[in-house]
Formats: C-alpha cells, structure tokens, sequence
C-alpha cells in the first residue's frame, strides 16, 4: 500500500511586548527570580481583573497581515477551562471562535499553499519544575501574550513543515515581535499527524478520523525527528490491523520515540465560554489602527528575498542566504550603495562568512578592492569560465550575436555565478565581447 502523512502544524509565539497579557507586570521574565514578575491578575487571585495589552494586539495583527489573513472586524477572547497546576485561574484566556485573525496562507519554498486557519492571542501559563522529588511553580511565564497559528492539514511531508516553521521563525523576527528562540521557549511546535492510503480522486481528500498531536518539540531538527517516526509508527500499525485513535503524544528526544501522553480531550471538554471581565474587540472602536498598521509593516523575508534575485540577479541560494536577516540584508545593501559589483559582494560575505557585527560595509569594499581576495584574472581561466557561460546561457549568446547588445548582461552575469563572483569583472566582459564575435 501507498500511505500518505497529513499533517497540521500549531505554532505559539511568545510575544515580546514589555508588559505581559492582561497586566501591567514585565513580560521580560527570562533569567528573572521565580515569582518576582506577578500580581493579583496573573497569578489568578480572585477579583483581579484583566485588561488587554494594545502592543500584543498589534503583533497578532502584524502576523496575521503578514500571513495574508483576514483581521476579524470584532473578535473575542474566551475561557478554555482546564485544570492544571501551572494555570493558577483554572482556565486560560484565549481565542476560539471569534479570533482576531482568520483564513490566512503562506506559500512555500516549493511552491505550495500552506491555508492558515486562524492567528489567535491567548497567554501563557506558569512554569514547574520538577525537582528531586517536588515539584516547584514559578508565575512569571504565566499571562505573557502568546500567539497561536494553527494551519489547515495541508502538509503531506516532513520538508514542508520545516519550511514553514522556519519561515515563521524567520517572520517573527523580521517583524520584531519576537526573537522566536526554540531553545528558550519563544517558539513552540506542536504537530498533528495522521497517515492515509493515497487515492486519486475525491475520496482521496477525505481525512483520516483521527489525529496525533506531537507535543514537546523543542528543535526544528527535533520536529523533523518527531514526525518521521510518528508516520513509520502509525503506518506500522495500520498494517497490523489495529485503530489509531485521538491522542496526545509527547517526544523522547533522547530515547528517539514518542510515546503516550493522553487521549487527546474534545473542545467541548474545555466549556469554552466568552471571557465576561473582556469586552469584545472591535476594529472600529479600538484605539488601533488597522490602517496605521498596514502601513508600517516591513518588507516580509521572502518579498525581500524576491527583490533581491531582481534587484542585484542573485542566484536563489544567494537571496536566500543574504535575506536570512534583516541585519544581514541591510549590510549586503549598505555595502552595494558603496560601488563593485553586487554578486562580487554577496559571494564575499557568503564565501569569507563575515561577521556583520565586527566589519563596516567600507571595509568590505577594500578587502575585495585592495587584496582583490582569491579573484580569477588569469585569461586561460576566464576563458573557460566564459566558455562554459556561453554554453549555459546559450540563447543569450544567440541574441547578442544578433545584436542585442543587453543580452551579454545574461552571459557575464553566468560567468560570476560559475566564478562564485570571483572573476574580474572588468577582464570579463572584453572576454566575452571578443568570444561572441
Ligand atoms: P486543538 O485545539 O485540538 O489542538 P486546533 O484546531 O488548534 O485543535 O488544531 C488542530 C490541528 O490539527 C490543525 O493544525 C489541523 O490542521 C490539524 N488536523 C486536523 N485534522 C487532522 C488530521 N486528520 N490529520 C492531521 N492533522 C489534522
Ligand atoms: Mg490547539
Ligand atoms: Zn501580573
């Protein structure tokens, strides 16, 4: 049998907005003495009341835009009622069927449409530690402003879901609203996998009647882990005959296994209801302006990533690699605005792995100019270099023969490619000129 993953991918972000959720305590808790960053409202004493953080508003919305969603007119925040030690009110405030951001999409590397079914605030809940024995709780986590982002099941492979994690991570950054740390819990994975027969045809589509929610991902390369064996597990058991049912499942990071958490609760078991001390938020009488907000958004990663193949002709994996970050991306651009040629710039700061931090653009410049660093200049290897130029761009070749004097642009452009930006721009085109006679 041919089987076949479905998978959706739920992503919280912890918001790095100064104060937390529904209080005026900091958000800013890493590294802070256990249960200094707490008041009445987040540790859930009775008769506090919250009130909502504007900022964190802001960034769901920034996320939302950026992730082509609709932004709901008026949303709600509701109960999700659950008892657990770590949530000191009983339930969490979140977003369910009213969320601030809905019916979104993000567009692979690969080409393929990941749907966003909503981007949602809620909070975070407090922390415990299980220590030799006991089991201590630290409150300054609880109420800090999280953003859910839950897809459509839309994933059929494992390469997928870590591009979209990684182009959320990457998302987050650039829009500043988070540092998106996995290892510090600023970004959290969960995956919902479940496995199918593959079909053609409509009753191909149908979802399977169950799903695995994979929790305690920590690492994009835990997550490819996770889910890889999850699907060898779940095939293996199809093949034996057995049902798989609902269920939560964490990772055993060293052991390499998931194993049972609990059997995954419906919603209904959450008695989720409109959250009565929070008026419903509505676009038209908030203080925030969805206008504003639009207006201010930054350049996403992957416009930046487009322009930047237009813009200076970059090869993908070179956009790629200078678009990583905004820092990065600024001082690629700040040391083009100097003069050379971009491709010659970009090969630098890839090939010599600059450090941004500790170079200026200018010094850039003079590396490349005055050690003219590993440059090709030899005729005999330009030569080939251009041959090989011509061979591949051969229908620019044809046109410039022909007289279309901007087609050699094409050509000289393979040869720095080919070079990795090492050959002299300056003997190259003459080369080329006297080749294509
Ligand atoms: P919950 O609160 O139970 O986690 P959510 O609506 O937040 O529910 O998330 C459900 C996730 O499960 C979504 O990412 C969705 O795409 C995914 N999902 C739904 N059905 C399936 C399925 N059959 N197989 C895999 N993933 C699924
Ligand atoms: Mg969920
Ligand atoms: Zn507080």
């Amino acid at each position: 049998m041919n089987y076949e993953p479905v998978i959706g991918l739920e992503v919280h972000v912890e918001l790095n907005t100064k104060s937390k959720m529904f209080c005026r305590c900091s958000a800013d808790y890493f590294g802070a003495e256990p249960n200094t960053h707490t008041c009445p409202v987040c540790l859930g004493l009775p008769g506090a009341l919250p009130y909502i953080n504007k900022a964190a508003i802001e960034d769901c919305m920034k996320i939302g835009l950026a992730l082509n969603c609709q932004i709901s007119e008026v949303s709600r925040f509701e109960r999700k009622n659950y008892f657990y030690p770590d949530l000191s009110k009983g339930y969490q405030i979140s977003q369910y069927r009213w969320p601030l951001c809905i019916n979104g999409q993000l567009v692979l590397d690969n080409g393929q449409v990941i749907r966003i079914n909503r981007a949602h605030q809620e909070e975070d809940t407090g922390k415990l530690s299980h220590v030799s024995g006991s089991t201590l709780i630290d409150f300054n986590r609880s109420g800090v402003p999280l953003v859910e982002i839950v897809t459509e099941p839309d994933f059929r492979d494992v390469e997928s879901v870590r591009d979209y994690a990684k182009k959320l991570q990457q998302l987050f950054r650039y829009l500043g609203v988070s540092n998106a740390d996995m290892e510090r819990g600023d970004m959290r994975l969960e995956a919902n996998i479940s496995v199918r027969v593959k079909r053609e045809g409509e009753s191909g589509k149908e979802l399977p009647n169950y799903r695995v929610e994979l929790k305690n991902i920590n690492s994009f390369r835990f997550m490819v882990a996770a889910i890889e064996y999850e699907i060898k597990r779940q095939i293996a058991a199809i093949e034996k005959g057995e049902k798989l049912s609902q269920e939560t499942r964490g990772w055993d990071a060293d052991k390499k296994c998931s194993y049972l958490q609990r059997s995954k609760e419906e919603a209904h078991d959450y008695r989720y209801f409109p959250e009565p001390d929070l008026p419903e938020l509505s676009l038209q009488s908030s203080a925030i302006s969805l206008q504003q907000i639009k207006d201010e958004m930054p350049e996403l990663p992957w416009e930046k990533k487009e322009r930047f193949q237009k813009q200076y002709k970059l090869s993908i994996s070179q956009a790629t690699i200078l678009t990583e970050s905004i820092k990065l991306a600024d001082f690629f651009e700040n040391t083009v605005k100097l003069g050379i040629d971009a491709i010659q710039i970009a090969n630098f700061i890839i090939n010599k792995k600059i450090n941004i931090e500790e170079v200026l653009p200018t010094q850039v410049i003079e590396d490349i100019k005055a050690k003219k660093v590993g440059i090709i200049d030899s005729e005999e290897e330009l030569t080939k270099l251009a041959e090989q130029s011509i061979a591949e761009n051969e229908k620019s070749a044809a046109d410039y023969r022909a007289g279309k004097e901007a087609a050699l642009q094409a050509v000289i452009g393979g040869v720095m490619k080919l070079s990795l930006g090492k050959a002299d721009v300056s003997k190259v085109k003459p080369l080329l000129e006297k080749l294509l006679k």
